[in-house]
């Protein structure tokens, strides 16, 4: 009797399956060939620590993707990964010969790891080799980028997925959920702070100190508050005053160390933000009608932890670092094998930088009120 539930539900499952495969299949780009049990080879694009300390040994757990090559400028970090991960010479890319990806079938998606400013240069790029992209938070430098890296993905008939990968982190899913049940009744405000001591990190990261790289901290970790107030309260910002409170100028010349601002959301929701390259910040606090609650840290490699104001804790884990990455990676890439939207596809990237280019102008413009896009 189970067997046969079991079975009748898989039956069920593989004919809805094909269905979406067969409605999606109109909708594949030129260089989706093969069937869908395939895993899909993801080229990773700057090989600097994210890529080397958390994406690739995540790619290495993942089941529906694997690592096929590389996009780097350094050609001395080649041997390295090569033999690591073996990766054969007809998948290693330099910056100049990128372009030439189009060619190698061997290659489904692009993850764009590298400085923020490079960001939309390349997903143009890789979206006009008819390559899927994956593409590193911050999305773009602001929201007009954004939106040409959309249109190219679209224009291509690509996906275009954001590493927000705290979304798929099982207790910030829950924050989503409760964004629409409120267990606790309406939300009332709620506090979004996120830092780290970037500068003093020692890797290859003066361009997180270089605004014409995308440096600073709102780029870096006032992004992660932007999206936690969306995803906690299910809601779209309408405006936003913000204060660039930097306080070492001698070291963040021309980028925030420190910016603070406040979200208006409808409802009469106020979400205040802290974000700093001089402070460990690292909370998510929801306060609703009838009671709170909280995960700190809220975008941590290791999971989230949390609790609420009726006792609950909020412990579900993926597991050890980097399972977060592996299981973004294997959603995102499930999305394109069955032909729907990823979770945090370039749109929900864009809504966070019309809020960033509000804050940004807020901070210069004598921190006035000022009305986010839509
Ligand atoms: P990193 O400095 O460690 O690596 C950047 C890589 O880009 C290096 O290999 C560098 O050689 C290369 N690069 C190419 N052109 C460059 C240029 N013009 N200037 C400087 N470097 C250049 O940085 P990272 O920490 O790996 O961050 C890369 C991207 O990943 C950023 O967008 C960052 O926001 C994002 N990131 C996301 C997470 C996350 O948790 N989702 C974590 C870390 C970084």
């Amino acid at each position: 009797m189970e067997t046969n539930r079991w079975a009748n539900g898989l039956s069920r499952r593989r004919v809805l399956q094909s269905m979406v495969l067969a409605g999606a299949a109109t909708l594949l780009p030129r260089s989706f060939a093969a069937p869908p049990t395939r895993r899909l080879g993801v080229a990773l694009v700057g090989l600097g620590g994210y890529s080397r300390d958390l994406l690739a040994p995540a790619l290495a757990l993942t089941q529906h993707c694997r690592l096929a090559g590389i996009v780097t400028g350094s050609p001395d970090k080649v041997p390295t990964w090569q033999t690591r991960y073996g990766i054969p010479d007809a998948n290693v890319y330099s910056y100049d010969d990128f372009h030439r990806i189009a060619d190698n079938p061997d290659i489904d998606v692009v993850y764009i790891v590298t400085p923020n400013h490079l960001h939309k240069p390349q997903t143009l790029i890789a979206a006009n080799a008819g390559k899927h992209v994956w593409c590193e938070k911050p999305m773009a430098m602001d929201a007009g980028e954004g939106e040409a890296m959309i249109k190219a993905c679209r224009d291509n008939r690509v996906q275009l997925a954001i590493g927000y990968r705290m979304q798929h982190e099982p207790n910030t899913r829950r924050f989503m959920e409760m964004a629409q049940t409120r267990p606790f009744g309406d939300i009332v405000q709620l506090r979004a702070d996120a830092g780290w001591f970037g500068w003093r990190q020692g890797r290859d990261e003066a361009w997180r100190l270089d605004p014409a790289r995308g440096g600073g901290a709102m780029y870096d970790m006032g992004v992660y508050c932007v999206n936690a107030a969306r995803y906690s309260t299910g809601l779209e910002p309408v405006a936003v005053r913000a204060w660039d409170e930097t306080a070492r100028r001698d070291i963040f010349t021309g980028v925030d160390e420190t910016m603070r601002f406040t979200l208006e959301f409808p409802d009469d929701i106020v979400a205040q933000c802290v974000t700093s390259f001089g402070r460990n910040l690292n909370t998510l606090h929801v306060d609703c009608e009838r009671g709170w609650y909280e995960l700190s840290p809220f975008q941590s490699y290791d999971g989230n932890v949390g609790r609420a104001s009726d006792g609950t804790r909020f412990t579900a884990q993926l597991g050890e670092r980097p399972r977060m990455q592996a299981e973004q990676m294997d959603q995102d890439a499930l999305a394109i094998l069955e032909g729907r939207p990823p979770r945090a596809p370039g749109e929900d990237g864009l809504r966070d930088m019309r809020v960033l280019d509000a804050v940004f102008a807020s901070a210069r413009g004598g921190n006035e009120r000022m009305r986010i896009a839509r």
